[in-house]
């Protein structure tokens, strides 16, 4: 298989100097820093595990001859999706957003899989179904446009509406651009399905500082002024540079009820 990235394993960015250590695993904390004095921060740290939960995590990830990590098949209907026999997690966002790319950053330490990608226009748009071991299912949805077929359309909310061992979906959101028009959709649909969500900033290597603060500004605000089902605490990432990944890997592992403790 291929070699893995620089940056995939915890091993190699815990021998980082400290400041750009915080900077990958906690990216949204190393902003903190620059925020105007008296600015809420509590909604930063809601998900902020020690060591060991990181590390546990990451073996999840990590795939070996007894912890097969496999992409299983893919479905444009919910009558071929897999049996709902694990917990899974679900990845959507607009086409470009970067969801191949951090769905390859997260499955960077089993690089036996591989996470295709198809943007041939016209060519039908699949939901991807990843199997790690005995844990837990991760579905890469077909990315939205501003012109979903209404097939696609009806496939993701028959999706999010009827799978019922879905226990989080993670609505990728530009972190050059920010919140888009069809990103308010995505986000009054899993209003109105009243499912649980959380958002990721993709791309944050591409963002100077101040955008990316006026932009994680921002939604914090949005979502805690228009939105009941997101969680409060916002994950920033880059799959180019790591930022995020392994933070995000825990959460998964978390959510999916593989991690009962975080603590630090
Ligand atoms: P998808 O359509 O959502 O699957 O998006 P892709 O993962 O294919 O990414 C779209 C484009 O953004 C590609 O050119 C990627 O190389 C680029 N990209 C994705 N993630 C990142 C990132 O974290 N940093 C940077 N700089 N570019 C990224």
């Amino acid at each position: 298989g291929r070699a893995s990235p620089p940056l995939a394993a915890l091993s190699q960015v815990l021998r980082l100097e400290r400041s750009r250590r915080t900077a990958i695993v906690f990216p949204l904390q190393k902003l903190e820093r620059y925020l105007a004095p008296g600015t809420d921060t509590a909604r930063f740290r809601l998900f902020q595990p020690g060591l060991a939960a990181l590390q546990r995590a990451e073996a999840l990830f990590r795939s070996d001859r007894g912890h097969p990590i496999d992409y299983v098949s893919s479905a444009v209907r919910m009558d071929h999706a897999p049996p709902p026999a694990l917990p899974e997690v679900c990845f959507i966002g607009r086409s470009n957003v970067g969801k191949s790319s951090l769905i390859r950053a997260l499955f960077s330490l089993a690089p036996e899989v591989e996470v295709r990608v198809s943007k041939t226009p016209g060519h039908t748009k699949k939901m991807n179904f990843f199997k790690v071991g005995k844990y837990f299912t991760l579905v890469d949805m077909p990315g939205y446009g501003y012109r979903a077929p209404q097939d696609f359309v009806e496939m993701v909310e028959a999706y999010l509406q009827e799978r019922h061992n879905l226990k989080r979906t993670f609505l990728l959101v530009d972190g050059v651009v920010g919140l888009q028009k069809t990103d308010h959709i995505a986000v009054e649909m899993l209003e109105e399905f009243g499912i649980p969500y959380v958002m990721v900033l993709t791309k944050i290597d591409r963002a100077s500082r101040g955008l990316l603060l006026k932009n994680v500004l921002e939604i914090q605000e949005f979502v805690k002024e228009n939105t009941q089902g997101c969680f409060p605490q916002l994950f920033l990432v880059s799959s180019v540079e790591f930022s995020g990944v392994h933070l995000l890997r825990c959460f998964v592992a978390h959510v999916t009820g593989n991690l009962p403790t975080v603590e630090a």
